[in-house]
């Protein structure tokens, strides 16, 4: 299991300064896709005992955690629920994007 921590980093950055439209995309893949899969944690534990002492809600299959994965904007799901939006080289363009409009604003 091979966690992408720059990416998350960007995840983290994008849920907690990000634009209303990628709060919005990380809304539709949570609530769609990821909330009620088999290989979310929270499920996984009731369905098919999977036993973690990490306190958060993650992906059993990849091990990020979802509300900073599903805010990755080139992120994908490791089963093919949901697809990434950009490439890395673009979400890190729109990082900084949104990097330098925080800063002016
Ligand atoms: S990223 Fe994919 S496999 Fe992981 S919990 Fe979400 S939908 Fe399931």
């Amino acid at each position: 299991m091979k966690v992408d921590w720059k990416g998350l980093t960007q995840g983290i950055y994008n849920a907690v300064l990000g634009k209303q439209w990628i709060k919005d995309l990380a809304a539709y893949r949570m609530n769609t896709y990821c909330s009620p899969c088999e290989f979310n944690s929270k499920n996984a534990i009731a369905l098919s005992g999977y036993t973690t002492i990490r306190p958060d809600h993650h992906c059993t299959r990849c091990g990020c955690n979802l509300e900073w994965k599903t805010h990755q904007l080139s992120s994908s799901c490791p089963v093919s629920k949901w697809q990434a939006e950009v490439s890395q080289e673009q979400a890190n363009e729109i990082t900084k994007q949104l990097s330098n409009g925080a800063k002016e604003e």
